[in-house]
């Protein structure tokens, strides 16, 4: 398997630390607020990568935090009157709502900032026994990045350069630096924020610290992976890469990859420049499998822009091979229960020598999908290999087809498509029972004022086809 390393900036061999295991850490979301479609590139595309891992027999252990505090969770709490952690919990649990629709896995552990202060702190404190930190006279600690001689080794920046050009910068409040290069590793509190105790002040945390600590408490001093959006080359893994090596005396990670931004209009997507979708808004229209599907259809790296028109492109593919796929099952229980039937099962089961000529066909394609996803993930060209088995499917298989042959394809498309975390069953037939109860469960919900809970019962319906019309007789539904 070969991976873009943007250490080296090329294709390398992957070579796990330890044999049949891969060691991988993916920078989260900071959770003050409903994920964007920005945000959920990176979690398809490594969720992605660790289901091909996966696939191929590796034990992967995969580490991605939430980053619990920040500047903007706590403006949001102030705002909302309330404590930093009822903003973070709420979004953290709304987080994990979307990655389910997304179907995304959940990692084997979601560390959070706040509960990880002690191992910070520890950290920190290494840091300075070792020169490569220094406290101020506020009470806040940086790091010191000429301390480091391999800093920029990641974002191929010189140190020289980027002295020069931070010296112009001047921060309010780091008039303790050094140098403008350095960086915040533990800052004092301000009024009205969440602080925790510390040798140097009461304080929190900065950003770059709790990912270098958590992938040391999970994962190990030494990681196969690190991962995130391009943006978090610099300066956070930067800064990751400076301190983990540092205090640990280890190369940190062996493999960094990075996805390239969603964009809009040629423009990254960003809360910040306002021109964003949330995964929910997306949920109300499309079913969130198209969004990963659409997701997929690029390569990581590439930049991908976000459209009407592709969106629509990707619900056609995702149909195509959902039609196929439907299309197996229903001969399945045809030709099984023929087989029954007549008592001829073995003489059914059997596949014939066109079909095993098929097989053969399919199986070439199935080594044409991994060597896609064999060379940096290309998904986009491991799509054009289910599509080509769809169309192999379509084109060679009907009531005659032995039972062996329909079920080869059915298990062969599905297995592919798992890995991209397609689900290609579609729930259809759900009992009128089953329906008016979950409508009945959304009107208690819309009475207790849960919006959240009732819009997320509507999706649901949504996603099983189900249209709902509020009346004044009460809640009408029909089937799409
Ligand atoms: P944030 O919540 O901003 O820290 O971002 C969480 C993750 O989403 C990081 O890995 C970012 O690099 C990534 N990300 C944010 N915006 C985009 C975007 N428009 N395209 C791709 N990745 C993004
Ligand atoms: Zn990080």
């Amino acid at each position: 398997m070969k991976i873009y390393n943007t250490l080296s900036r090329r294709k390398e061999e992957f070579v796990p630390l330890e044999p049949g295991k891969v060691k991988m850490y993916v920078c989260g979301p900071t959770v003050y607020n409903y994920i964007h479609i920005g945000n959920a590139r990176p979690m398809i595309v490594f969720d992605t990568v660790r289901r091909y891992f996966e696939y191929k027999g590796y034990d992967v252990n995969f580490v991605s935090n939430f980053t619990d505090v920040d500047d903007k969770i706590i403006n949001k709490a102030l705002e909302e009157g309330v404590d930093a952690s009822v903003i973070s919990e709420r979004f953290i649990a709304e987080c994990r709502k979307d990655m389910q629709g997304l179907n995304v896995k959940p990692a084997t552990t979601h560390p959070q900032a706040t509960k990880e202060i002690e191992g910070m702190l520890a950290m920190i404190r290494t840091l300075i026994e070792k020169g490569h930190a220094y406290a101020a006279a506020d009470g806040t600690v940086y790091f010191r990045t000429a301390s480091f001689k391999e800093y920029g080794k990641l974002s191929h920046k010189n140190l020289d350069e980027l002295q020069s050009g931070f010296r112009e910068i001047k921060v309010t409040g780091e008039e303790g630096k050094e140098d403008p290069a350095d960086f915040v590793l533990w800052k004092p509190k301000k009024e009205g924020e969440p602080f925790w105790e510390s040798p140097w002040c009461e304080g929190r945390p900065g950003w770059h610290i709790e990912c270098s600590v958590m992938a040391k408490r999970y994962l190990g001093d030494e990681i196969d992976i690190h991962a995130g959006g391009e943006d978090l080359i610099f300066p956070h893994h930067e800064n990751e890469i400076a301190q983990s090596e540092c205090a640990n005396g280890k190369p940190f990670a062996k493999y960094w990859m990075h996805n390239g931004f969603l964009n809009i209009d040629n423009k990254k997507m960003s809360k910040s420049l306002g021109n964003f979708f949330t995964v929910r808004e997306i949920g109300e229209k499309y079913d969130l499998q198209v969004l990963r599907f659409f997701m997929l259809s690029a390569h990581y790296r590439s930049p991908l822009n976000f459209s009407a028109d592709l969106m629509e492109a990707s619900k056609n593919g995702l149909e195509r091979i959902r039609t196929a796929v439907g299309k197996l099952a229903e001969l399945q229980q045809k030709v099984q229960h023929g087989a029954d039937g007549s008592g001829t099962m073995a003489e059914t089961a059997c596949m014939t020598v066109a079909e095993q000529e098929n097989t053969a066909a399919a199986n070439s394609l199935v080594d044409k999908y991994e060597a896609a996803m064999d060379d940096d993930f290309n998904t986009a060209d491991a799509i054009s290999a289910i599509f080509e088995l769809v169309k192999l499917s379509n084109s060679t298989t009907d009531e005659e087809s032995s039972a062996a042959y329909v079920e080869f394809l059915k298990k062969t498309i599905e297995k592919l498509c798992d890995v991209m975390g397609i689900i290609t069953e579609v729930k259809h037939g759900a009992l009128d029972s089953e329906i008016e109860a979950m409508i009945e469960e959304r009107q208690a919900a819309r009475k207790a004022r849960n919006y959240a809970l009732a819009d997320e019962i509507r999706g649901k319906l949504a996603d099983m086809g189900i249209i709902l019309e509020d009346t004044r007789e009460g809640v009408k539904w029909k089937r799409a």
